[in-house]
């Protein structure tokens, strides 16, 4: 055999192999039914109980994590929530503090251990606008943002209050744009990711409810609730929007889990957390 068509040969095989791969890639993009990736995004340490209404004694954790998720559907990706830190503040592999939040790793390396990059990314949504959960949003920026109107108009009004990073989302303002009035939205048309509109926490907050084929139906809560003890005892934090609108949210999603016999994922709880595999693992 010539140097020249073992050269070949072995160009071919290479070929092979880098299609293979990128087959699996396609495929594990792909998937017959819907799976969740949790992302790891940090915690928020030395909260005051008594903004959430509790005594120390009453909660069994006080400290929260932070947390976001990828929804993968056959028809495209959804994207909830981004972290508490920003991914630019990372500096080399150290863990990083902002005030009272802190991350020990990034999130876009996360995202693309389990095979996505923020291009792959169809949909975006935040649960709301406080600023553990928009860190990382301008990233996602090219995918169809969807939001509430309520909730985008407190976004973009000239001089927004309260816990509240505007820089961290700027980009969302010219993002295609999903926008909701009140009203849930079937995210892929087949009832298996649904934004579920639930208004009081902030004026537009939003939870994803998802059909998963082995788990059953999960709903990704963001702050409807922060402390599992919110649900048992009735009570809301004292920095509500919408007292009002909270509890009729909150017996909303009550009651579609009760129908579904689904269960609630509060995005904030230690203990949800650490239960559930992270990135580049799913639940489906
Ligand atoms: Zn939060």
């Amino acid at each position: 055999m010539t140097p020249h068509r073992i050269f070949a040969l072995v160009a071919l095989a290479l070929t092979a192999v880098v299609c293979v791969g990128a087959d699996a890639q396609r495929a594990q993009q792909r998937p017959a039914s819907p799976r969740i990736y949790v992302f790891e995004n940090g915690a928020i340490r030395g909260l005051d109980p008594a903004l959430f209404n509790f005594k120390r004694e009453e909660l069994k954790e006080v400290d929260f994590v932070n947390s976001s998720y990828l929804i993968v559907h056959p028809a495209g990706t959804l994207m909830f929530d981004s972290g508490g830190v920003a991914d630019g503040l990372f500096k080399g592999d150290g863990p990083v503090t902002e005030g009272i939040m802190s991350a020990t790793k990034p999130l876009l390396p996360q995202l693309k251990a389990a095979g996505y990059e923020p291009r792959d990314i169809t949909y975006f949504a935040l649960s709301h606008y406080h600023s553990d959960h928009t860190a990382n949003a301008n990233e996602f920026a090219g995918a169809t943002w969807i939001v509430q109107k309520a909730e985008r108009d407190f976004m973009f009004a000239p001089d927004p209050q309260g816990i509240i990073q505007p820089a961290t989302y700027a980009a969302l303002r010219s993002a295609k744009s999903k926008i909701l009035d009140n009203e849930d939205f079937d995210v892929f048309g087949d009832g298996s990711v649904v934004i579920m509109s639930t208004p009081g926490h902030t004026p537009g907050h939003q939870v994803v409810a998802v059909k998963l084929a082995n788990r059953g139906t999960v709903v990704l809560g963001g702050d409807l609730y922060h402390y599992p003890e919110e649900r048992t005892t009735g009570r809301v934090p004292t920095f509500e929007f919408n007292v009002e609108q909270s509890k009729v949210s909150r017996a909303r999603i009550e009651q579609f889990l009760k129908d579904t016999r689904g269960e609630l994922w509060i995005e904030h709880d230690m203990r949800t957390h650490a239960a559930l595999p992270k990135a580049p693992a799913f639940v489906d």
